[in-house]
Parts: structure tokens; C-alpha cells; sequence
């Protein structure tokens, strides 16, 4: 069998985003051991800089060793008990499996629900938490990457606290690419993927919780049923100062390639990657129109590093990613659960969100459609 040597593809879909060639590089960097006092000092060294992405001082931040999903399980099997309330804000996809994970930790979910292409309605989700007193967390999707839906982080985690509820946040495709602040929003847990707007290959989550959610971990009364998730056991090997307790072998070359790509994010700076982020959003918008193509969120919700753009009545939807993906070389997403066939999903996520991106797949998209900018 010959060696597998994949093509060149622009990566303008949902995730996993372009991998720039400074992280490819780091991947091919030799492999030590994982409790080699160096790697330990490169793991500290990565905790600081999830730690500035996440614009936080919380101890327990880390990269769970496996992706985005493993994140999301992480929150809640330790957070949630038997016989816990959560309320669970479904507007997508990703709410779904909010709910999935509450359940199957035993506790009972409380749905508010929203139309796909809608925000999070903060009054249902007040409603909600009322009815609900003792409810032990709220746990939402910040950026919804199956619709292109940013929902109020800051004033969702308010609502939480001000009933007394830890905040759970999915902030998967919005690290990087929009501010995710889990210190001013007052969020107890938080988690992420190294493949969205990180722009490393997929298979780390990043994960912080606040000094709250560390207590309710501590005092649980019954065990966390995943091993290998349980914080419990992950915070042994990822803290304490020199001798590191082993408790599975870390993804090591994975870790490099997110290191570099913090730096990377540190050396552009989270404001500027966040105006690039914009701009070449605003640049998509604009070409799109060009072309009569329509965005389905409206503009006050729209997410920059993911646009779900409306398909026109009569265009073979697949079709035309099939040529997108053929002729051009470009990967766009399709629409998801009640959106499939309705739109295309086009991120400019991390090092994808360029101005050269943004008009390669505009035109390309032009050519498909046998369009003409007016
Ligand atoms: C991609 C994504 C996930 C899942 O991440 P994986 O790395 O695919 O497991 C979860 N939530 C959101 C909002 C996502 O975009």
C-alpha cells in the first residue's frame, strides 16, 4: 500500500481550520518523555498561555488530551451529581449534546429552548432558572458553529450566578476568534478545541474552571464515573511544582503544536486577531452580497469565524460543495440537523480568516454559481 500523502485543501468549513507551517513544523519536532523535566516545564509554560487566551488567573486550566467533545464531558461529569437540575439552552446542534452528557451523568436537563439561527433568549432562560430553584448549573453554547449564532456569554453567566447556578460554557469555535473573558463573565467552566480558531490540528481541548467549580469538584459526594476525565486524578499529573503523578501518557507532539499556536496568538495579540477575525467577515458579507448570496443570522447575533450563508431556491447544495471541493480545492460546510440543505457553512476561523481567503471562495463560489459580482 502507498504512503498517504493528502491534498492541499483550503479548510473554510466548521473546523478543523488551515494549519499554519510554524505548527506543522512543531509536530515533526522530536518526541521526549512526558514527565522529562522539560516537557513538565513546556506544560507549565502552556497552562500560562491557555490561561491568557481564556483571559483568566484560574488555576485548573488545562488541555484535556482529546477533542472539543471530551471538553464538553469533562465540565459536566465532574460538575454534575445524581439527581442534580441543570438548565441546558439548546439554539443548535451542540445544546443537543448538552443534554446528552446531563442525562447520561444521572441528572435531570431543563431545555429553553431557540430556533436554529437565533440567539439564546436571556428572559426564557430567567424563567427557567426561577422555576427551577437549586438548579445547579446553566450550561450554554457560546458560539453555535452548526448555525453561526453568537449568544451573550456575559450576560448568561450573570443570570447563572445570580441564581446561584455554576456557569458551564461552550466556547469551542469561539476561543481565538471572539473574546471569551471567563474571568469577567464570572464563568466556572469553560472549554474549548485546539482546531477551531486556534488553527492547531484537532484532538486537545482546552478546559478552565474557576476557583468555585474547583470547590464543588472537591466536595463531591459520589465519584466521577470517567477515569479518564475525572479532574480529580487529570489535576495530579497536570499540577503541583516538580514530581508529577502519571496518569496517562500525554499527547506530546500535540502539545507542541498547540504551544506554538498560543504563541502564535500571543504574538499577534487577542484584539488584533479579534478585529481580523471581523474585518474579514465583514469582507465575506460584502462579496457574498455581491453575488445576491444572503447571510440567515441576523447581523446583531452573526458570528465572524462562522457564516451560514442561505442557499438559493433551485442550487444543488451539495453539488456545489462537491465542485467547491474538486475544481477549487476549497472545503465549506453544510448545514446540519433542521439547516441541511438550507445553508453553507463558511468559517474563517484562526489562520484561515484572511482577505486572500475570503475572495478565493467568493469567486469560486461565483464560478459554481455562474454569478457575477454586481
Ligand atoms: C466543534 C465543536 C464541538 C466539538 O468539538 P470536537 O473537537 O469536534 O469534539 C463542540 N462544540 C462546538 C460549538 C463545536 O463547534
Amino acid at each position: 500500500m502507498p504512503r498517504f500523502d493528502p491534498p492541499d485543501v483550503l479548510l473554510l468549513g466548521p473546523g478543523p481550520s488551515p494549519v499554519p507551517r510554524r505548527i506543522l513544523d512543531a509536530l515533526a519536532r522530536p518526541t521526549i518523555g512526558h514527565l522529562d523535566p522539560r516537557f513538565v516545564g513546556m506544560m507549565d509554560e502552556l497552562k500560562e498561555l491557555l490561561r491568557f487566551a481564556f483571559q483568566t488567573g484560574n488555576a485548573l486550566t488545562l488541555p484535556v488530551s482529546a477533542p472539543g467533545s471530551a471538553g464538553m464531558e469533562t465540565a459536566f461529569v465532574n460538575l454534575i451529581e445524581p439527581g442534580d437540575t441543570v438548565v441546558v439552552c439548546r439554539n443548535g446542534v451542540f445544546g443537543a449534546r448538552m443534554r446528552e452528557n446531563v442525562v447520561r451523568a444521572g441528572a435531570t436537563a431543563v431545555m429553553v429552548e431557540d430556533a436554529f439561527g437565533t440567539a439564546i433568549d436571556l428572559d426564557k432562560v430567567e424563567a427557567a432558572l426561577r422555576a427551577n430553584p437549586g438548579a445547579k448549573a446553566l450550561a450554554f453554547v457560546h458560539a453555535e458553529t452548526s448555525t453561526g449564532v453568537q449568544s451573550d456569554a456575559a450576560a448568561l453567566c450573570r443570570l447563572a450566578r445570580e441564581h446561584g447556578a455554576l456557569a458551564i460554557v461552550d466556547a469551542v469555535t469561539s476561543l481565538g476568534g471572539i473574546p471569551v473573558l471567563a474571568d469577567a463573565w464570572g464563568a466556572d467552566a469553560i472549554y474549548s478545541g485546539s482546531q477551531k480558531c486556534l488553527s492547531a490540528p484537532p484532538g486537545l481541548s482546552p478546559v478552565t474552571f474557576s476557583a468555585r467549580a474547583v470547590e464543588v469538584i472537591t466536595s463531591r459526594k459520589t465519584p466521577v464515573q470517567s477515569w479518564f476525565l475525572d479532574l480529580g486524578l487529570v489535576m495530579g499529573y497536570w499540577q503541583g511544582s516538580g514530581a508529577r503523578a502519571y496518569h496517562h501518557t500525554a499527547p506530546i507532539n500535540m502539545l507542541y503544536a498547540l504551544h506554538e499556536a498560543l504563541l502564535g496568538l500571543q504574538e499577534e495579540g487577542l484584539e488584533a486577531a479579534f478585529a481580523r477575525h471581523r474585518d474579514n467577515h465583514l469582507r465575506l458579507r460584502d462579496g457574498l452580497a455581491a453575488i445576491g448570496l444572503d447571510l440567515l443570522v441576523a447581523e446583531a447575533a452573526r458570528l465572524p469565524q462562522l457564516n451560514a450563508v442561505k442557499v438559493p431556491d433551485g442550487v444543488d447544495e451539495a453539488g456545489v460543495r462537491r465542485r467547491l471541493l474538486n475544481d477549487f480545492s476549497i472545503e465549506i460546510g453544510a448545514g446540519l440537523g433542521e439547516l441541511a440543505g438550507k445553508i453553507w457553512r463558511i468559517g474563517l476561523m484562526g489562520a484561515g480568516s484572511t482577505p486572500g481567503n475570503v475572495d478565493r471562495v467568493v469567486g469560486a463560489l461565483a464560478e459554481c454559481l455562474g454569478r457575477k459580482a454586481a
